[in-house]
């Protein structure tokens, strides 16, 4: 028996080589094993299956006109990998046009099953024929298979890294590095201003962090700076974060490392697969600066101990004299243990020894301003009064469940739009006069509305635990929780506290302009741009206080501050609402 083999595959499907390997493969064994001999393979590249335009103006419509002129021996087969190859129009327009090339004397079998697609077998049962159809061009199996693909052809190509036959796997890469298509390389994105040289910035956060800056304020200089950030669109806006810094700096990226990851479907950072694979990147970093700079663990990890996050107002204080900064500075005995003579108790006095000092001052360098504020008093009085202010919903989110919950949300969402077109082109069937008295037809609109509605029950109740996960709650939890993290901030747990120094630090970063000590001992906070302003004595007592924009403030920290809104999931609850509505209608 003479066989044709036809193989398509869509632009969807990337990996094209891999797709192409793989359907030869299983299409000349399939013939080899049943005995045929293959005249010779079509090839339908990057034709879009969706829109029909293969079977129509594509090769394998070639095909199906030189049957029509019986340009090919007569009973040849055509053997594809498995039904769907030859189209992923719906399933009704597969039996209209499979009606149409019949008379040709076309016939197809699929490699997979070895099942016969002819007009012999749609004659002998109409009924099995259908649902034969209507199986292999589920939109549900045809992703689900996509997905492993893809997943198998990427670990083909992640092996061609290894072996050094290819450079790029994803074609992604860390943002100061771009692929040159000439060289064939990652090269570092360089730029004669400064300010766009991302080379340059990388060095400078590291030579940064190196001389003992913390994360924080790193960001704070390139925002100052007035250097974009890296993110798109919205991120970008929203300037550098301090969290951005961090990741920055514990990237392997920059000394040219690559770490290889599988990242399935809802995964956010992906599990590591195999070894680093050294000098993908182009090195940026020497590996000692690296190591010693990722070593220290400072702001995300450690607080105790180190001076980075004992500062909560760091990178905000500033000299009412000179404008310089204030230096966070500890006597020698600062938080001794000290027993009273006269009662024996021994105490642990936090309040004293550390102070905050005008660094010009503290150094001789143009200023005179030497008085030395107490820091704690003066920590206590910003936490007192801008705390709950600061620590808005925003800084409760849980970052990465929430991007998880995204993902799997909008996994959800696709299913159920899935379930939601199948549901109507079944409906669509029991509508046809020629299906109308089909139990099946019905059977399986009913059961397919019915995985519809489960679908449609996991995305609200994703729904509900993002907007949770979002941090959205009544003012009451709200004052809760700053009061949970104000407690952390000196719990002894090491963890706990440095995850709340963090968080609040971050607050206030967002939150307070500058911090002012004057030199009549007032020390002035200035907020959101200067419309809010408290003013303290040198022990933290409240003596002043204004609000430019009474009304507007609210406004401003929706706008100013809670830069991450939710449109992402108004959208989708339109989107639902709108399915919702196109399936009543249907019914
Ligand atoms: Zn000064």
């Amino acid at each position: 028996m003479d066989a044709i083999i036809y193989i398509r595959w869509s632009s969807l499907e990337q990996t094209k080589g891999d797709s192409y390997a793989r359907q030869i493969n299983r299409c000349t064994k399939f013939c080899a094993d049943k005995g045929y001999n293959v005249l010779e393979t079509v090839v339908d590249e990057g034709r879009s299956a969706y829109t029909g335009e293969n079977i129509l103006t594509g090769n394998l419509g070639k095909l199906v006109e030189r049957f029509e002129r019986r340009e090919v021996p007569e009973a040849t087969l055509v053997v594809v990998e498995q039904l769907d190859r030859l189209t992923r129009l719906p399933a009704l327009e597969v039996v209209g046009w499979l009606t149409r090339v019949f008379p040709t004397g076309i016939r197809f079998v699929t490699a997979d099953r070895g099942t016969m697609v002819s007009r012999a077998a749609m004659e002998a049962d109409q009924l099995s024929f259908m649902s034969l159809i209507f199986d292999s061009f589920r939109s549900h199996g045809e992703s689900k298979r996509k997905s492993d693909l893809l997943l198998d052809s990427w670990q083909n190509r992640r092996n061609d890294v290894v072996e050094g036959k290819k450079r790029n796997i994803t074609g992604v890469c860390p943002a100061w590095l771009r692929w040159d298509e000439e060289a064939n390389e990652f090269v570092a994105i360089t730029d004669p201003d400064p300010h766009l040289d991302r080379r340059l910035i990388i060095q400078r956060i590291f030579d940064e962090r190196d001389a003992g800056v913390g994360h924080a304020i790193i960001a704070r200089k390139l925002n100052e700076d007035g250097i974009p950030s890296w993110g798109v669109g919205k991120r970008k806006a929203d300037g550098w974060h301090p969290s951005y810094v961090y990741k920055i700096l514990h990237n392997p990226a920059v000394i040219g490392e690559f770490q290889p990851r599988s990242r399935r479907k809802g995964e956010v950072t992906g599990t590591k697969m195999g070894q680093p694979i050294p000098d993908y990147y182009p090195r940026i970093i020497s590996p000692a600066q690296f190591e010693r700079v990722s070593a220290s663990k400072q702001v995300m990890n450690v607080g105790g101990g180190t001076k980075g996050r004992m500062n909560l107002l760091a990178g905000l204080v500033y000299c009412g004299v000179c404008n310089q900064r204030m230096i966070y500075l500890k006597k020698a005995n600062a938080g001794r243990a000290r027993t009273n003579p006269k009662t024996g108790t021994v105490t642990i006095d936090k309040s004293e020894g550390v102070y905050l000092k005008c660094s010009g001052a503290h150094r001789g360098h143009r200023c005179d301003h030497k008085a030395a504020f107490n820091y704690h008093w003066i920590a206590e009085a910003v936490l007192d009064n801008l705390l709950t202010s600061a620590l808005r919903d925003v800084y409760f989110e849980q970052r990465s469940v929430m991007i998880q919950l995204a993902d799997q949300l909008a996994s959800a969402r696709r299913e159920l739009e899935r379930f939601e077109a199948q549901a109507q082109t079944a409906l669509d069937m029991t509508l046809d006069p020629a299906f109308k008295h089909d139990q099946r037809v019905k059977q399986r609109y009913i059961d397919v509305g019915r995985q519809a509605d489960q679908q449609r029950e996991l995305v609200n109740a994703l729904d509900e635990k993002l907007s949770l996960s979002k941090g959205q709650v009544s003012p009451a939890e709200h004052l809760n929780r700053v009061a949970s993290v104000r407690t952390s901030i000196d719990s002894e747990d090491e963890k706990v506290r440095d995850a709340a120094r963090t968080k609040v630090m971050d607050a206030f970063q967002r939150l307070i302009d500058r911090i002012t000590f004057k030199p009549d001992r007032t020390v002035e906070v200035s907020a959101l741009a200067g419309s809010l302003g408290w003013q303290f004595d040198d022990k933290g007592k409240l003596v002043n206080r204004f609000d430019l924009t009474v009304g507007l403030h609210e406004d401003r920290l929706r706008n100013g501050l809670l830069r991450r809104d939710n449109v992402d999931r108004q959208d989708i609850a339109q989107q639902i609402e709108e399915m919702k509505k196109r399936r009543l209608e249907a019914l």
